[in-house]
């Protein structure tokens, strides 16, 4: 059933814009002393080899990742994270999983999150996939964290429900499905619509691919209806590099967005510094944008 593996993708420009946005809303949720619960329903398999055979296929952290970590913005003349701190937060964190100094590891969504958790925080991961989840459950084993991070391989659409509302009242849930099968964008919708009645003050982390899909283009339209009808803030950032002009067109999706509903005050400002940064490093051809809107 399932073909996606997250392996072939790890560190691409979509990762960049996700695990970036990712640190900026938890740095900002774990300041407050309050226990914490992290849901991230689809999980992947948490580490990934970026000299790897799946990633030396795609060799899509080429045009992600690593030419952010080498590559020195056009007009920045500095370090490769051309002033925007949320950036140089972002190398950082791939880093210090790396501590030869190449880059040849790759953290997913579970172990970036895992890395900023207090002792009184949680950590729930869904993976359905069979491959993936061992080798989730293996990863997270050598963490040693104990009880608090849960592997699960169950359907985290469905799985979700049950932890909300969390004890503490603080929760932060990330959807992130590969959206191999058209219906992912509406159950995304749903499941959104269901988690806001069950726990409204949660934040909500949804990332999706721009493509030339209706169901992709109405996704955040859905989600912007959703966060009004619940009278919650929202946030909206596209990121694209744009078309290879070079190529035969075949080069993969070039654009990625991040919806989330309660964002911390704080990340409009960061993303607005960091994506033009992130443009002039992985800008590819016709189309480069950035985009970050909001509301309440
Ligand atoms: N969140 C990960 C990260 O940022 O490192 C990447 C996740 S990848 C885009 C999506 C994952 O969801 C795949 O590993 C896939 O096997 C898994 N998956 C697909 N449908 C699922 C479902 N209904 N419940 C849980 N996992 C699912």
């Amino acid at each position: 059933m399932f073909s996606y593996r997250h392996a072939f993708h790890a560190g691409n420009h979509a990762d960049v814009l996700k695990h970036a946005s990712l640190l900026a809303v938890l740095h900002h949720l774990t300041e407050k002393p309050t226990a914490l619960m992290v849901v991230d329903t689809h999980a992947g398999a948490g580490l990934y080899r970026l000299d790897g055979d799946q990633a030396r296929t795609s060799r899509e952290s080429d045009a992600g990742l690593l030419r952010l970590a080498h590559d020195k913005p056009a007009a920045s003349g500095g370090d490769a994270s051309g002033g925007s701190p949320l950036l140089q937060t972002y190398l950082d964190m791939v880093a210090s999983f790396n501590s030869s100094g190449a880059l040849k590891v790759y953290p997913g969504s579970p172990f970036i999150i895992q890395r900023l958790l207090r002792e009184r925080d949680k950590l729930k991961l869904f993976e359905l996939h069979p491959t993936d989840s061992k080798l989730l459950d293996g990863h997270v084993a050598q963490l040693e964290a104990g009880r608090q991070v849960t592997v699960l391989r169950q359907d985290g659409f469905e799985g979700l429900k049950a932890f909300l509302p969390p004890p503490s009242r603080r929760a932060l849930v990330l959807i992130d499905p590969s959206y191999e099968i058209k219906s992912d964008y509406a159950k995304v919708a749903t499941c959104i619509q269901d988690s806001l009645k069950r726990f409204v003050t949660g934040t909500y982390m949804i990332w999706y691919p721009v493509i030339p899909r209706p169901e992709a283009h109405a996704l955040p339209r859905r989600l912007t209806t959703l966060a009004r009808q619940a009278g919650k803030p929202w946030l909206h950032a596209t990121f694209s590099v744009g078309k290879d002009d070079a190529s035969d067109g075949t080069g993969g999706m070039n654009a990625s967005g991040i919806f989330v509903i309660n964002p911390p005050h704080t990340l409009k400002a960061q993303l607005q510094q960091a994506l033009p940064v992130l443009l002039k490093t992985l800008r590819r051809g016709t189309g480069a944008a950035w985009s970050v809107d909001s509301g309440s």
